[in-house]
């Protein structure tokens, strides 16, 4: 079935539930009006429906290919990614000192989602693009600045992200690639990085990769790494690509998924890299670029679940099995469609709600929305990858064997958005980031959120009573586990942090959802859905949350192995 893109519940959740008008008051992003959003997605929608999604299955049956130490892209991706370009959608977000549009980070996820849902391998392209641009537009040198962002924010150049070594995964502090300053200021870079992404394409004039290493003087640990950038071709004074510097791709990797991708074993050998921020400070850097890409896979997740979710439902009503009617008449099969949609709208809502967030700490420079934005981060990505993985599953299901069969499309859906929950830190890493670094306030930035949802709940009592009871009742339970978190030694807050984070994804789904009813009684249903059958679940999340790490540690890796 052919995607469509969901314009209207973009325009419903960004206009009623997560307050894009606050952000298009600012002066920053006045120009976010609702008819330039809107308008704006229409022409995102209509490039992913038409000229996107046709290349989602090539590129899963021709993966992209190493020859003679060029990547070689799947048919057609050359051609989408030049339509990408010129739309102007990998510098949506960017400033527009550089050529970007200066749009919000609402809109540019919106317009996100619709690409993942129509070819995640392609998307990855610009997405990464979109992080190395923000990086170097905090933390590089003027000079880098108008030399890169031009060429990057048009598409001509893409950027990668290089951090992960054979011992360097989850622990990026265990990096060991050398950075040796030479004369010229410049530095030459030696070390192996691998499952590097888009480490080399056939359409993009010049690849620039952001490279973590450590300087000679470089402390152990994170505290001393530094950021550097390492193009493909050495750039001219006036940003012409010239000779090959020394960084070759060594291997592509064979993958359950994703296989328009390329996944680059990646060798430098002395080659010429450019300091990005200070010394020392190549973490914080990184971050930049890695919160960025952060909520951009959440997204990519809700981009799949949206889509299976479409391919499912479209199945099911003709698929006829055990009655006159589509399989969708049996209850179990519309239990599942109902919960795809259902954890769709919440991890969507989610998103867009962190993506708001970004925007107004940006525009306003105030620490609450910049509190929330860290905080709301790391549940946008894990809890949009896992209802990818989720809803993609189920897809499957509905399908019956079809599903498990290559050609509906079904199967890639799962294959391609699993490395979602592992890539860009693991959903276990973003779980410890919430419950370690974003609680480091006490809670303040979470209590301060979960005050809106309860009041919200209290304004939702007339219309809707049971539902704002419940979500009232779930954000109360989340505020007593928090409590109770904050005081909890680290390791015990570790062993309940993936529950916590579910938990609190949730009750923040409920309340979009209750948000939602209350304001259009055509979504009560689907409200009804989130709220009765799914946010129960929040209780036995948050019993695991009080249970600490005793009881994991008490097995033994014997007990485990035996
Ligand atoms: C298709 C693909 C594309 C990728 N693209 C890029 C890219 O473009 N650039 C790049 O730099 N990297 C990239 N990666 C690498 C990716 O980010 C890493 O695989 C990821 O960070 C996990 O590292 P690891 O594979 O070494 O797993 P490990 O770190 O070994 O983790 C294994 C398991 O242990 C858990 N774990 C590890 N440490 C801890 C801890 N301290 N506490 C609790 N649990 C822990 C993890 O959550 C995980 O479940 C890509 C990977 C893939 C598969």
């Amino acid at each position: 079935m052919p995607y469509r893109a969901p314009l209207a519940d973009f325009r419903f959740l960004l206009g009623h539930v997560v307050g894009l008008d606050q952000v298009a008051a600012t002066e920053r992003f006045a120009e976010a009006t609702p008819e330039t959003v809107e308008a704006i997605l229409a022409e995102a929608g209509k490039l992913c429906e038409e000229v996107l999604a046709p290349l989602q299955r090539p590129g899963d049956l021709h993966p992209a290919r190493l020859e003679n130490g060029v990547v070689r892209t799947s048919p057609g991706y050359a051609d989408g990614y030049r339509a990408i370009a010129e739309g102007g959608w990998v510098g949506i977000a960017a400033s527009p000192e550089h050529g970007g549009m200066g749009l919000p980070m609402a809109v540019t996820t919106a317009v996100n989602e619709m690409m993942s849902s129509a070819c995640l391998s392609l998307q990855l392209n610009p997405l990464l693009t979109q992080g190395q641009i923000e990086a170097l537009e905090h933390h590089a040198s003027d000079a880098l600045k108008a030399l890169y962002l031009p060429k990057l924010i048009s598409g001509e150049w893409s950027g990668t992200m290089n951090l992960t070594e054979p011992q360097a995964g989850s622990d990026v502090g265990a990096v060991r690639t050398r950075a040796e300053p030479l004369e010229d200021g410049t530095y030459a870079i030696t070390g192996q990085k691998i499952y590097i992404t888009w480490a080399d394409t056939d359409f993009n004039a010049n690849v620039c990769h952001l490279v973590l290493a450590r300087l000679p003087d470089g402390p152990q640990g994170t505290r001393g790494i530094s950021l550097f950038l390492v193009p493909k071709f050495l750039p001219d004074a006036e940003g012409r690509p010239g000779p090959r510097n020394a960084v070759t791709v060594v291997s592509l990797e064979e993958k359950l998924g994703l296989h328009g991708s390329p996944t680059a074993v990646m060798d430098y050998d002395g080659a010429k890299g450019w300091l990005v921020g200070a010394p020392h400070k190549g973490m914080a850097a990184m971050f930049t670029m890695m919160n960025n890409a952060r909520l951009g896979v959440g997204v990519q997740g809700v981009g799949v679940a949206e889509a299976a979710t479409q391919a499912a439902v479209a199945y099911a009503i003709e698929r006829r099995q055990g009655g006159p009617g589509g399989i969708i008449e049996h209850a179990d099969v519309r239990r599942m469609l109902a919960v795809m949609k259902a954890e769709t709208f919440s991890a969507r809502a989610i998103a867009l709600a962190c993506a708001v967030a970004l925007d107004m700490g940006r525009a306003t420079g105030q620490p609450e929305w910049q509190a929330r934005a860290a905080l709301l981060t790391p549940i946008a990505k894990a809890y949009g990858t896992d209802v990818g993985i989720e809803v993609a599953s189920m897809g499957v299901q509905v399908h019956g064997g079809t599903g498990f069969i290559e050609g509906t499309g079904a199967a890639q859906f799962l294959r391609d958005v699993r490395v979602t929950a592992i890539y860009e830190g693991t959903n276990g890493i973003q779980a410890m980031d919430l419950v370690g670094r974003k609680m480091m306030d006490g809670g303040e930035a979470a209590f301060r959120l979960l005050q809106e949802i309860e009041d919200a709940a209290e304004t939702a009592r007339h219309r809707l009573p049971d539902l704002a009871n419940d979500v009232w009742a779930a954000s109360e339970a989340l505020r007593e586990a928090t409590e109770t978190l904050v005081g909890q030694e680290m390791q015990d807050r570790f062993a309940g942090a993936v529950p916590y984070l579910r938990a609190f994804a949730r009750v923040l789904g409920a309340h979009f959802h209750l948000t939602a009813a209350v304001t259009d009684p055509a979504r009560e249903p689907l409200a009804r859905v989130a709220i009765r059958r799914l946010l129960p679940e929040h209780a036995a999340l948050l019993a695991q949350v009080r249970e600490g790490a005793a009881g994991l540690y008490a097995l033994s890796p014997e007990d485990l192995a035996a």
